[in-house]
């Protein structure tokens, strides 16, 4: 195997090989753009590394080949005394996991070559101020020292000299601080700072190979749900300056708005600087625009290149250049992160400037954005006193108590608090409390500060660089303009569309694009705006994709018309048990008292006219759609009083002689009915079974429902569905039952009703059974959450709370099987049934109502099983039928 690349031999489709920056550096070099010289170490390099524990045996002699090569090219050793060759070390994994991994620039200073750099570059202080930072970069991520000492030496010398900014350190003071740095490595690494340049090069090369498995490297990918065994890349690259003076910088452009998706100039440029300089946020950019005052020559031709690449990755690219004495150079491109409202605008951008189709803009967007788009905003018209203003980096509004560290924040949210996590800038130490918290808030750093790209990838609320709040962490408070001091634990709010920063709670209102869906705007009129357009747009091209059908869970008319709305196209679970609370507990609990078969009529009796007004309600919201409805499922248990509660009550009223007949009667019953494991009790069909009456009265209420409907010149379209079916005899029983009321209401009331009845498919017999199943179903609806609970043996009520946290901490999982269909298990399960179902009956309808149904990737997972349609909660139907354009498209 070839493990070394040189970028001129690469390709931006190489990103599993080479990483995504160094397939895209390739890219560019192929391009013709301005790269300067390197060579990729590959992916698979560091895969042998980190499976071994060492590197492959050819990867030294093959660097060493490619080093010559560019030494060559660059007619200058890596190192050497008099005119030294100096590269950076950077790591480039498939995804951009940012700040996470290590990068080394300035490799091949020594005290030797230290010098010639400083006679090379005609300028002493830049070449010290070089070396410190090689010192200090090596240091911290190749040696491991703690960067805090080397931060506050640095401090220290410019607090001697009486400056605030290090570019007014001079030589003299630099050389002295090297001096200082070397002791720190010596000290607290117990080596010597390596004078051989290969050595820091390779020495360096392992640092980024171990960087992969870092503790926050790993929590970065569980987060983001990018596979551990991937490995990192490494990028040897020739160095090129932005520290050279004046006309020498560095910056970081996107060739659109990546918060609006608007064309034009963004980024951030800093005047004679080294490219960490920017990302960490540490000294005060420029906006990108004003580069063409400082260098039009740079400026132009970085327009041109911005266009290039635009046209050429057919979307929003980000960039990293630096500019050094006026010659402009290409670091880093790739595809940009943007917000999730961008993503829909910038897709239907380009659908309009033919650079991309309907089924490529249905991949540039994604339901979790969509889901992020609908939810509620600040009301702008609040009294609420702004106190500051920041860069919106991240959208949503959010609010909590404020916390200055991670930890506090993780503790809080641990215990059910709402938090802002606050600092003057966030670095990936923080990664912890980014999570646990609403959103964050930083002081300093723009919009490509690692606070605001991570925030942005996680689609958490942010606000960076609101420069006028005073950050003391040390102190857990923040001082806000005219003095007000906000203490850990105060509430605030902050809006990461506007950038805005308010005392207190700021009350919100809904988005725009629910308000769309609800049909309360409408695009394409004047008060919908461009956001509410693109989402018109992209949701009509996943509608004229998609294969599967959406339906909703929803087991009242006012859910079912709001489902509509969103684009149900039907009912595929009502949950009937829903419909037995409030007053009507009473009459439950009757009858599962009653004593006497009479009694139990009666209470049935009554239960029915009540049972058939709902559904009446609900066909007639349905009208023309199909309406599932499930037949009781819970335990009885859960319409009884609490069991404690009565023993307290009858010991009570029986020492205080008190008459308790009827409690006793109840506490016996509760007693009766009482289940270990009552998920995996006396419920669904076993109730049906086992109560006679219940599910035919249901029946009933559901066919004379219907009946009156049609009788209104309605269109019902009722399917019953039998819930905790194991083998195909239950259902035979119950059909039996069922479609003899059926038969009688038809005959009753002359109208033909044309009702299915169907199944639930929720259990692993069921599903291993369907083919016998299918001969007395119409259709099947898989139930994946308790065919989760019982595949895996998980109690779906308990296990979220309890271990599951060690489970993905373990990355046993990365995502709660309750939560993303598991394709393996519960999916293979999912998948046989479906086929066997179908080869009985081939025209047997398949669905499912699991709360997979609302889920991204298991949509795709359903499409590709070949379901007929998922079933979600109302406000997971945009993002299922987007998903569901995706998945066919
Ligand atoms: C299921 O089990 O997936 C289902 C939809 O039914 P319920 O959640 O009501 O048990
Ligand atoms: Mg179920």
């Amino acid at each position: 195997t070839k493990f070394v690349y040189d970028f001129t031999e690469g390709n931006k489709d190489l990103k599993d090989l080479l990483g995504g920056k160094g397939a895209n550096l390739a890219e560019m070099t192929n391009l013709g753009l301005p790269v300067p010289p390197g060579f990729t170490i590959t992916t698979e390099a560091c895969k042998v590394y980190l499976e071994s524990g060492a590197e492959p045996v050819a990867l030294r002699d093959e660097v060493s080949a490619h080093l010559e090569a560019l030494e060559t090219q660059m007619g200058k050793k890596l190192g050497q005394a008099d005119n030294p060759l100096l590269v950076s070390v950077r790591s480039g994994a498939k995804f951009s996991m940012p700040g996470m991994m290590d990068t080394v620039l300035n490799i091949g200073l020594s005290d030797r070559s230290v010098k010639g750099l400083a006679e090379q570059a005609g300028d002493e202080r830049f070449a010290w101020d070089s070396y410190r930072r090689l010192i200090q970069m090596f240091g911290k991520t190749v040696l491991g020292v703690d960067g805090e000492l080397f931060e506050e030496a640095l401090e220290a010398a410019k607090a001697a000299k009486k400056v605030h900014v290090d570019t007014d350190l001079e030589a003299a003071d630099l050389k002295k601080l090297v001096t200082k740095f070397k002791k720190i490595v010596k000290t607290e690494a117990g080596r010597d700072f390596p004078q051989d340049p290969r050595e820091q090069m390779d020495l360096a090369i392992e640092a980024v190979f171990n960087s992969w498995n870092t503790d926050r490297a790993k929590l970065y990918r569980r987060q983001e749900r990018i596979p551990g065994d991937l490995g990192t890349a490494v990028n040897v690259c020739s160095m090129v300056f932005g520290n050279l003076g004046p006309d020498s910088g560095t910056g970081v452009a996107f060739t659109r708005d990546p918060a609006s998706g608007h064309q034009g100039v963004y980024g951030d440029y800093l005047q004679n600087a080294q490219g960490e300089d920017v990302v960490a946020g540490i000294r005060n950019t420029v906006p990108l625009a004003e580069l063409e005052s400082i260098d039009k020559k740079s400026y132009d031709q970085l327009m041109q290149i911005m266009e290039t690449l635009e046209n050429h990755y057919k979307d929003l690219c980000d960039i990293e250049f630096t500019i050094e004495r006026g010659q402009l150079w290409m670091l880093q491109t790739r595809v940009g992160k943007r917000t999730a409202g961008a993503a829909f605008r910038i897709a239907t951008q380009l659908v309009d400037q033919g650079l991309i189709d309907e089924a490529e803009a249905l991949q540039r967007v994604s339901g979790a954005q969509l889901a992020q788009l609908m939810f509620p905003r600040f009301d702008e018209d609040t009294k609420v006193q702004t106190v500051g203003r920041g860069i919106a980096a991240s959208p949503g509004a959010a609010v909590g108590k404020a916390v200055f560290d991670s930890y506090t924040a993780v503790k809080w949210s641990r215990s059910g608090e709402k938090v802002i996590l606050v600092r003057r800038e966030t670095n990936p130490d923080d990664l912890d409390g980014m999570i646990a918290a609403e959103g964050i808030l930083t002081s300093r750093g723009g919009k490509t500060s690692h606070a605001a790209v991570v925030a942005r990838g996680m689609g958490k609320t942010c606000v960076c660089g609101a420069e006028e709040l005073e950050v003391d962490t040390k102190r857990r408070r923040m001082t806000v303009p005219g003095g007000h001091v906000v203490e850990e634990g105060d509430i605030i709010s902050i809006d990461g569309s506007s950038g805005k920063v308010y005392l207190g709670e700021v009350p919100v209102v809904p988005s725009p694009v629910v308000e769309y869906f609800e049909g309360r705007m409408h695009a394409g009129a004047q008060d919908a705006d461009e956001l509410v357009e693109a989402v018109h747009r992209i949701m009509a091209f996943a509608d004229r994709k998609r294969r599967l059908r959406v339906r909703a869970n929803a087991d009242n008319a006012e859910d079912a018309m709001r489902a509509r709305r969103f684009g149900a196209q039907g009912i595929g679970l009502c949950r009937t048990e829903h419909m037995f609370l409030g007053d009507r507990r009473e009459l439950v609990e009757r009858l599962i008292l009653a004593d006497t078969e009479n009694e139990r009529e009666e209470s049935l009796k009554q239960l029915l006219p009540l049972q058939k007004q709902d559904f009446v309600e609900l066909f007639a919201a349905m009208d023309g759609l199909p309406v599932t409805v499930r037949l009781l499922d819970p335990p009885l248990h859960e319409f009884l009083p609490d069991i404690t509660e009565l023993s307290v009550r009858v010991a009570l009223a029986e020492s205080r002689q008190e008459p308790h007949e009827n409690e006793l009667r109840l506490l016996q019953a509760v007693h009766r009915l009482h289940e270990q494991n009552p998920m995996l009790g006396l419920r669904g069909v076993r109730l049906g079974l086992v109560i006679p009456g219940l599910f035919t009265m249901q029946v009933r209420a559901i066919a004379e429902a219907a009946a009156e409907r049609k009788a209104a010149k309605g269109d019902p379209r009722a399917e019953i569905m039998i819930p905790l079916v194991g083998t195909v005899q239950e259902l035979e029983i119950v059909r039996e039952e069922a479609d003899q009321v059926i038969a009688e209401v038809e005959a009753a009331t002359g109208t033909e009703l044309k009702l299915t009845i169907g199944t639930m498919i929720e259990l692993p017999r069921a599903a291993l059974t369907a083919g016998q199943i299918a001969e007395a179903a119409e259709f099947f609806s898989f139930g994946t959450n308790d065919l989760t609970q019982t595949v895996w043996g998980f109690s779906r009520d308990d296990v979220e709370a309890s271990f599951f946290t060690a489970y993905l901490e373990k990355g046993i999982f990365g995502v709660s099987p309750f939560e993303t269909i598991d394709r393996d298990g519960v999916g293979s399960l999912v998948k046989l049934a479906a086929e066997a179902g179908r080869k009985t009956r081939p025209d047997l309808k398949l669905g499912v109502c699991g709360e997979h149904g609302g889920d991204p990737e298991s949509v795709h997972f359903f499409h590709e099983v070949g379901l007929d349609y998922v079933s979600c909660s109302p406000f997971r139907i945009p993002v299922a039928r987007l998903e569901a354009g995706r998945a066919a498209s």
